[in-house]
């Protein structure tokens, strides 16, 4: 998994500018308070002064004077966070704040990768950009239940719509909560418009916060790598290669729409593999389809209908087409 250096390059300046930003924001923020509270500025003084005069201490071996000392700046620090707070600011108004806790922006944890540097990486192979700002939309908290009904039962989940996708969302809830310690794939599948893959980017939403990398690709998009990944020359194969690797490796794979991509034996051997070898590194995968559990079984190879059948939680859902509800609605 090789990033080309202008590639690798384009990241590392991102991280740059990052922690340039932030130290940029903090001066500004200790330049305001200074000119606000003079009194902060003496105690940032004492506090400096103070630990000077402790790595003298600390080299006569003056452990009694040393403790004084700490106690002493201790106090001098409670005192800051005092003066901020009395005066209407967050205590931790000083303190340098970081788009990754993990790596504080650095983008490695000691010699290792952050996952916010994979993250990175993933989204400039498959420009994710764009589903990020997809996401800041789509996510739980934007969810309508009120484009369920729950005027009658579904004949085949035996539940109102509203009923039946309460139930999903609960088992997409609790797919999320145990993702780190369990290891498990969803089917979502279900009618056109139904709601499959905005539920699909909530859930990518949740990982993706919780620092896992995430690939989202329409089933069209995954079979396109794939097809250059197998029969293109070159600079083009060794992109598509690289974006392989990924596929496979990443925490989640979400693959949108399955069945709208043009079927031959190709795709469905290249579908296989990818989701065999998936599952034997154990990495999630979450399907969504238009197409019914029996068409599923037909339009794919038997050995792809028995990895889902068997390793695939199936969460149906069930309801009208809500790009019609929201047209009306607008
Ligand atoms: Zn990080």
């Amino acid at each position: 998994m090789q990033l080309k250096n202008f590639q690798y390059n384009k990241i590392i300046r991102e991280y740059d500018k990052r922690q340039l930003d932030n130290r940029h924001q903090l001066e500004e923020r200790i330049k305001e308070i200074y000119n606000l509270f003079p009194e902060m500025k003496e105690i940032d003084d004492q506090i400096v002064s103070n630990s000077i005069q402790s790595a003298k201490l600390s080299l006569m071996g003056d452990d009694q004077a040393l403790t004084t000392l700490a106690d002493r700046n201790m106090d001098l620090s409670m005192r800051k966070i005092e003066i901020l707070t009395e005066n209407g600011y967050s205590s931790t108004y000083l303190t340098p704040s970081f788009q990754c806790k993990d790596c504080k922006d650095t983008g490695y944890i000691g010699k290792e990768k952050c996952h916010c540097f994979k993250q990175a990486i993933v989204d400039l192979l498959y420009s994710q950009s764009n589903i990020k700002g997809i996401m800041q939309q789509e996510n739980f908290s934007s969810f309508r239940y009120d484009f369920y009904p729950d005027s009658y039962v579904e004949e085949t989940t035996g539940l109102t719509p509203l009923a039946n996708i309460r139930k999903v969302v609960a088992s997409c809830m609790e797919y999320i909560d145990s993702f780190d310690t369990t290891y498990a794939n969803l089917l979502l599948y279900g009618n056109a418009g139904v709601g499959k893959t905005f539920l699909a980017n909530c859930i990518a939403k949740e990982l993706l916060d919780r620092s896992h990398t995430v690939i989202y690709l329409t089933a069209f998009q995954l079979f396109d790598i794939l097809e250059k990944n197998k029969f293109n020359k070159d600079q083009e194969k060794e992109e598509a290669n690289e974006q392989f690797a990924y596929i496979l490796d990443c925490d989640l794979l979400i693959i949108d729409d399955l069945g709208t991509e043009l079927n031959n034996s190709f795709v469905t051997s290249q579908l296989y593999l990818c989701i065999n070898e998936r599952h034997l590194r154990k990495n999630s995968t979450i399907i969504s389809t238009n197409l019914s559990w029996d068409n599923l079984n037909t339009n794919y190879s038997e050995r792809i209908f028995s990895r889902i059948a068997s390793n695939y939680k199936l969460l149906k859902i069930v309801g009208d087409d809500i790009r019609i509800k929201k047209a009306f609605s607008n």
